[in-house]
Parts: C-alpha cells; sequence; structure tokens
C-alpha cells in the first residue's frame, strides 16, 4: 500500500485530503500538532496513523520521519494565518509565520525527499494559496510565506523530476475551516459575491484535486501551481 504523509492532517483541508486519500487507497500518515485527538480520530477513521510533530521544529520533523520511513507521497499543508497592518506587525509574529508554514515545508521535504530519490519515484504536494500568488492586504507576512512555498516548489520540481519526483502546490482561494472562522457570515457572503463560481470552498475542494494529483491520472504533470478558488483573485 502506498504511504501518504499530511502535514497539519488534524482538520479542515488537510483532514479532507487524508479522507481523500484514504478513500483512494493510500495509507496516511496524519501529522498534528495540538489536536491529537482529532488526528487519533481521524486515524481510526481512515485506517490511517496519526504521527506528532511540530513542524517549525526540524528535530521532531526527522523524529516523524524516522518512525513513519519511506513515503510516496508528502503533502505539506500545515500552516498558519494572521492579519494585521504591516507598521504593526511585529519581528517575532514574521518569524512565527515563517517558522510555521515555510520552514516547515522546507523541514518535511527535505526529511521526505532522501527515501524518494532512492526509490527514483515520488510526489509532492505543497498548498500555498492564493495570497502567494497575488499577495493579500494586511496579510504581508502570511503572504510572504506562501509565495517562498511557489519558488520552492518551482525549484524542486527542476531538481527532482529527473528522479523520477513530482512536485506541484495548489493555490487554495477562501476556504470555509477554521482558519476563516475569523470572518464574520456577512464577510463570507461578501467574498462569495466577489468569486465568480458565486461561493467560498470547502476542505473538500481542495482534496479532490490534492487527491488527482497525488494518483497516476497526473503522472504526467510537474512544476504547476494549480489555483482551487472559483475564479477568486484578490
Ligand atoms: P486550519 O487552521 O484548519 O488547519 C491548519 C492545520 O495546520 C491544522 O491542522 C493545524 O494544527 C496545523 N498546524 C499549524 N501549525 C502547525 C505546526 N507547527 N506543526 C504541525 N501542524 C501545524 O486551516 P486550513 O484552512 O485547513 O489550512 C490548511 C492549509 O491551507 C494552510 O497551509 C493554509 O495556509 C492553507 N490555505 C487555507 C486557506 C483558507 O481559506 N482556509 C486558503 C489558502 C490556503
Amino acid at each position: 500500500m502506498k504511504k501518504a504523509l499530511v502535514t497539519g492532517g488534524s482538520r479542515g483541508i488537510g483532514a479532507a485530503i487524508c479522507r481523500a486519500l484514504a478513500r483512494d487507497g493510500w495509507k496516511v500518515y496524519i501529522n498534528y500538532n495540538e489536536s491529537g485527538d482529532k488526528a487519533r480520530a481521524l486515524a481510526e477513521e481512515t485506517g490511517g496513523v496519526a504521527v506528532w510533530a511540530d513542524v517549525s521544529d526540524e528535530a521532531a520533523v526527522r523524529a516523524m520521519f524516522d518512525a513513519v520511513g519511506d513515503v510516496d507521497l508528502l503533502v505539506s499543508n500545515a500552516g498558519i494565518a494572521h492579519a494585521e497592518l504591516v507598521q504593526d506587525l511585529s519581528e517575532a509574529d514574521w518569524r512565527r509565520l515563517f517558522a510555521v508554514n515555510t520552514d516547515g515545508a522546507f523541514h518535511a521535504v527535505r526529511a521526505a525527499v532522501p527515501g524518494m530519490i532512492r526509490r527514483k519515484r515520488g510526489n509532492i504536494i505543497i498548498i500555498t494559496s492564493v495570497c502567494g500568488v497575488w499577495g493579500s492586504s494586511c496579510e504581508t507576512a502570511y503572504s510572504a510565506t506562501k509565495g517562498a512555498l511557489i519558488a520552492m516548489a518551482k525549484s524542486l520540481f527542476k531538481e527532482l523530476g529527473p528522479s523520477g519526483i513530482r512536485v506541484n502546490a495548489i493555490a487554495p482561494g477562501v476556504i470555509d475551516t477554521d482558519m476563516t472562522a475569523c470572518f464574520s457570515a456577512e464577510e463570507k457572503a461578501a467574498m462569495a459575491a466577489d468569486t465568480p463560481l458565486g461561493r467560498i470552498g470547502t476542505p473538500e475542494d481542495v482534496a479532490e484535486l490534492a487527491a488527482f494529483l497525488a494518483s497516476d491520472r497526473a503522472s504526467f504533470i510537474t512544476g504547476q501551481i494549480i489555483g482551487c478558488d472559483g475564479g477568486f483573485a484578490l
């Protein structure tokens, strides 16, 4: 059975990706940081395994991969958001966003890649954001971390392609998860109205794209930054 590891898999987009992959026959390793109960419940539901690591902690990520072993698919999904005017943004918040969103993806990729290169096959999906493509007012730090992930994906697919490893990124628009729970119903309605398809997205919308990219049906697709946003452009 092919093995997938999804960072930040206990809830939201990550959990939907875990469910879609399990449905498609993957053995899913569900990484969590704080939501152990949710991750274990999802593992029971999907026949997967809950594995702890704070992705910003390089040693913890290495220990997690040592325990899991080689994986066929890495979905780097763990992330945090922060909205603030740039002049009020603290150094600590800037660094925290990079530590989780960007360093976290780097730690997971670096731990996953040696086994993929050894076996001459592998697949990496990085969850970035429309903010990383277009930028977003009051989300300078978050957008910068997500833009860095796009540059990372664009470098990785070139470096790893000759080893049989595909690398793609998904750039979701506004998706209904805990991350967007800070928006009021009115704000969500306004964002839906600004979206050509007339609604905000669900975690399942993103999960179906990830499941496709994970599958052999996408075997000639690499180096793509694919929007999943209903046409919403910031
Ligand atoms: P969410 O807050 O529900 O999920 C984030 C997940 O990341 C959680 O499981 C959380 O525990 C995990 N996480 C956070 N810090 C971690 C750490 N240090 N170590 C390990 N795990 C950690 O939000 P979501 O919307 O499901 O977000 C998933 C991804 O999608 C994120 O990378 C986010 O930036 C991205 N994204 C979300 C939206 C949206 O509108 N919801 C839009 C674009 C991109």
